[in-house]
């Protein structure tokens, strides 16, 4: 895609808080909102002389989102101090990782308006978080609450083109690592923030200069920054300019990238090996048993799911939410039904979820054997989608409740065929009016004939009925 003849090229860091329950260098609690400073201890606050100590389950995570992307997991890799000043880093250098990663190579895969679309995963290293700087009228706080949070900062290559793709891949990205449980992904709380480095090109040139827009933390300013800098690295070619090095920041009320600073080049931080911490060593056995213990990835899921019938969109919703999937396979062992299943759970059971990820108490049993019901036309879809709204909150078992209120769809034909005579006579004008050949008439008849059996009638039988007695009558 060209923006009046510029091509934009694109790569992504995305900073992922990992889900451990403790910091990575400290036993420190991890919980988001507390107020502030309160999770804190001397180590995660860089007080000098301490020691910190690994968090193992921080390395399993970083693996484990490695393994589910495709990458190589060194068996050896070190941990590196890098260097700056920024009053939210009490240490002044960050504790990270440089020539060694835990995880190179690799790809993400996603999918857009213009189709199925992949991009290369560089490395994928561990590191701390640094703390909150809290911007007031007064002056700025410090929350060091976040100081040592474990991360995981994923780098892709730079092979994205268009703000969509930039968007659609760090979408694919949360939903990989939620549903393999190393992060919560909740981009509003921070725990996945995105940098997009981006610079732009006529096509076959080489790339431009470029710049760095830093933290952006919802899916749609992404797309949003990705367009306005593109745009914006282009008119200014376009009128004599040139592109700096810089980090800029997303400005949500102008809905423009502004400067912040001059970028750092990587020389500046001074990387060197930490001292205070061993290599991680992996054993081939320990990367096996993890990548065992993975669940079925969202495309994986995606892919079974339009193998059923399930058409692209629903196998996609099901497939974002390891949660709502896991409902969907226990329930769709029961039924021969699926793409009814999953009209009920994308339809009336979603709406009933209001919690962040799917969560259901009806047993999978009870909605199978709803979809049953519905399948096998003994129901129709209005009372089925009914029934799986009270299915929420009441105990029962759909067949019982549909005898018991007599809930079921009226197919017996001398039922059927006395409700339609009975129609047919109290409306001789709209029977005239069929003879007459009038479609509308006839509709008329069967919204009458519906009423008259509660909504209740088999329809295709009704019609079927209906059509047969205006012919004799
Ligand atoms: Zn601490
Ligand atoms: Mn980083």
């Amino acid at each position: 895609m060209l923006y009046k003849g510029f091509e934009a090229v694109i790569g992504l860091e995305i900073h992922a808080e990992l889900a451990c329950r403790s910091k990575i260098f400290c036993a420190c609690s991890t919980a988001f909102g507390a107020p502030p400073n309160t999770q804190v201890c001397p180590v995660c606050m860089g007080h000098p002389g301490t020691l910190p100590r690994l968090n193992r389950q921080a390395v399993e995570y970083a693996i484990m989102a490695g393994l589910a992307m495709g990458c190589r997991i060194a068996s050896c890799s070190t941990m590196a101090r890098k260097n700056y000043f920024y009053p939210d880093l009490p240490k002044a250098y960050q504790i990270s990782q440089d020539a060694q990663p835990l995880c190179r190579g690799g790809e993400l895969c996603f999918e857009t308006s213009e189709g199925p679309c992949r991009v290369g995963i560089e490395r994928i290293h561990i590191e701390e978080d640094a703390g909150k700087l809290i911007h007031r009228p007064d002056g700025t706080c410090i929350d060091h609450n976040r100081c040592g949070v474990p991360l995981i900062e994923v780098v892709t290559e730079p092979g994205l083109s268009t703000p969509e793709q930039a968007r659609a891949c760090v979408g694919a990205l949360r939903e990989l690592l939620r549903c393999i449980g190393v992060c919560d992904g909740r981009m509003q709380e921070g725990s996945l923030r995105c940098d997009v480095n981006l610079s732009v090109r006529r096509p076959g040139e080489g790339p431009g200069e470029r710049t760095e827009i830093k933290n952006l933390n919802s899916l749609l300013f992404i797309q949003k920054a990705v367009e306005q800098e593109w745009h914006r690295q282009a008119e200014l070619l376009l009128s004599g300019g040139r592109v700096q090095m810089q980090t800029r920041r997303f400005d949500e009320k102008s809905g423009t990238t502004v400067r912040m600073r001059q970028k750092e080049s990587a020389a500046d931080y001074r990387f060197f090996p930490e001292p205070d911490l061993m290599p991680i060593g992996l054993e081939e056995g320990e990367i096996a048993a993890l990548a065992a213990a993975l669940p079925e990835l969202p495309a994986q899921r995606r892919a079974r799911y339009a193998a059923m019938g399930l058409g692209a969109e629903a196998a996609g919703r099901l497939a974002s939410d390891r949660a709502l999937s896991d409902c969907f396979d226990a329930a769709a062992e029961e039924t021969a039904y699926p793409k009814l299943l999953a009209n009920l759970l994308l339809g009336p059971m979603c709406r009933l979820s209001t919690g962040e990820s799917f969560s259901c108490p009806v047993q999978p049993g009870r909605l199978a054997a709803l979809c049953e019901l519905w399948g096998e036309e003994r129901i129709n879809a209005s009372t089925a989608k009914r029934l799986a709204e009270r299915l929420w909150t009441d105990p029962g078992h759909p067949q019982d409740m549909v005898e018991a209120e007599g809930l079921g769809l009226i197919c017996g034909e001398q039922e059927l065929a006395a409700g339609i005579s009975e129609v047919l006579a109290d409306n001789r004008e709209l029977l005239e009016a069929c003879r007459g050949g009038r479609q509308a008439a006839e509709k008329a008849l069967m919204g009458r004939c519906m009423a008259h059996f509660g909504g209740r009638a088999h329809p295709q039988r009704l019609a079927g009925l209906l059509e047969q007695a205006i012919r004799e009558a």
